[in-house]
């Protein structure tokens, strides 16, 4: 392993490699559930750092994770257990900022650690909203992680994050590393270095953009949920419709890449609070709101008692954090407590 972990320093720099269990013990946490070991945490700076760090931990035979804001909650997101057969790594790559507004802003050009957070404000200046609003977006939330996880679904026009416009890397049937370029974005080159490059450094104009009929959004939602008597949920995790290539990959594959649809903003807003003690009430409401209204809501939420309950007791520190530290630091001041809490583990006579 030394010697893959110094040829990770030499893409990446020393800096950017973390190999001590009390420096990687966060990013081998997940946010709800799973902890296991890694042997090295790596942060690409660009993508062709990702590229090669990818052919390294290949070449190796190394089990790979793929880690965004590692905001996940379905165990995706960080190793889970010791007793895995390879070595593990950790490619984060929230370093691997980038945000390219294609046709005047109808669609976004996303790289691994560009954020909801950033693509909303940047939305926000020319009057659109993007494809997806997670509650994780205020806490930093990836992009490429949502379309990963095919997130969201209480936006009922926009449907969860899906897109088949995406360049990704892939490890093929004969366990080569490949980079499979369907970002749907001509002229920038042929080897994965020199796309990557192009890419990065924005040398592509909307003339490049190549149309062929795939989406870039889950443009079928809005008609789907109308489906009253279906018998499986409108949005489930590893639903087979939403699976398409980086699209709900959960990490399977590694992505550079993906190109989304923004919408226009909606022109007034009004929300609607309603409470209940009988849940049939809702049930009646929803069929009737899906069945006869014309226009959708934009969005629709279910909260519990509990969640009101919960929310009068714990959680205020991360609501002034993000009030007071922002969106921004907010992954850092995480990694931070997950330090602390690590040092302060090891002393016996504290509670844990
Ligand atoms: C407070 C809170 C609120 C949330 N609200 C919502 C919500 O409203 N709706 C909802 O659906 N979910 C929600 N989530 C879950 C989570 O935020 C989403 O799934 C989010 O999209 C994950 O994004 P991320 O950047 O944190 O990705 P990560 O958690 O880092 O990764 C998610 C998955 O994507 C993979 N991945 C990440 N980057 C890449 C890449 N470049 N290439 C290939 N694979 C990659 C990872 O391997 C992992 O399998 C919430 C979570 C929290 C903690």
């Amino acid at each position: 392993m030394a010697e893959i972990v110094e040829a990770f320093k030499n893409i990446v720099g020393e800096a950017n490699v973390l190999t001590k269990e009390m420096d990687t013990a966060y990013y081998r946490s997940g946010f709800r559930c799973g902890f296991g070991g890694a042997k090295a945490v790596v942060f690409p700076s660009t993508l062709v750092e990702q590229w090669k760090v990818l052919q390294v931990a290949v070449d190796a035979g190394c089990a790979i994770i793929m880690q965004a804001a590692k905001t996940g909650l379905t165990g995706g997101s960080s190793p889970s257990g010791f007793d895995y057969d390879r070595d593990v790594v950790i490619i984060n790559v929230s370093r691997l900022r980038g945000l390219h507004l294609l046709r005047e802003g109808a669609q976004a050009l996303a790289f691994p650690g560009t954020t909801l957070f950033e693509l909303t404000q940047e939305l926000k200046k020319i009057d659109r909203v993007p494809h997806s609003v997670l509650g994780s977006t205020t806490i930093g939330a990836t992009v490429i992680g949502g379309v990963a996880n095919n997130a969201g679904g209480a936006l009922c026009k926009r449907g969860s994050s899906y897109t088949e416009f995406a360049l990704y890397a892939r490890v093929n049937e004969q366990g080569m590393l490949e980079l499979i370029d369907h970002l749907g974005i001509q002229n920038l080159g042929e080897t994965p270095e020199e796309i990557l490059t192009r890419l990065e450094a924005g040398e592509f104009t909307d003339a490049d953009l190549i149309d062929d009929g795939r989406v870039a959004s889950d443009n079928d939602y809005v008609n789907r949920i109308r489906t009253l008597d279906a018998d499986v949920p409108n949005r489930y995790n590893a639903d087979p419709k939403r699976l398409y290539e980086a699209s709900g990959s959960a990490g399977k594959v590694a992505c550079f890449a993906v190109r989304v649809d923004t919408f226009q903003a909606p022109k007034k807003k009004q929300v609607f609070i309603l409470g209940t003690n009988d849940p049939d009430h809702f049930v009646t409401m929803r069929r009737d709101i899906l069945a006869t209204f014309e226009h959708l809501p934009e969005m629709v939420e279910y909260m519990n008692r509990a969640t009101f309950t919960a929310a009068e007791k714990y959680a205020k520190d991360v609501a002034l954090a993000i009030k007071y530290l922002g969106t921004e630091r907010l992954p850092k001041a995480y990694a931070l407590k997950a330090k602390a809490e690590y040092l302060l583990n090891k002393i016996p006579l504290l509670p844990k």
